[in-house]
């Protein structure tokens, strides 16, 4: 995959901890930018009930509940009961903060 480079405009205090931090943790921040934009284009998420990951381009919405069907076990937020549904809610809510997006 061929590389470029990406300027970027961010708040130098946020720059400066995230720069300590992921020299902490070993990791670059081209990488974490990359996993986040990778995210970001093609959302890949974790099914709550089989474990498996998919992706919800690819996946249907259920008219029931709003969230997307696991291709491989079928469920959606209608299987979860109320306690399971209010975390995969806040779950979502914190990726949608994250990402600016509707579409998670
Ligand atoms: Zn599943
Ligand atoms: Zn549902």
């Amino acid at each position: 995959m061929t590389k470029r480079k990406l300027t970027l405009s961010i708040d130098e205090n946020i720059i400066n901890l995230s720069k300590k931090l992921a020299a902490e943790k070993g990791v670059t921040l081209s990488r974490i930018v990359t996993n986040a934009l990778k995210f970001f284009i093609d959302p890949n998420v974790y099914c709550f009930s089989c474990g498996k990951k998919f992706r919800i381009k690819t996946s249907s919405i259920c008219t029931k509940c709003g969230w997307y069907i696991c291709p491989s076990c079928g469920s959606c937020a209608c299987s979860l009961r109320e306690e399971g549904a209010r975390v995969a809610y806040y779950m979502r809510k914190t990726l949608m903060e994250v990402f600016l997006s509707q579409d998670i």
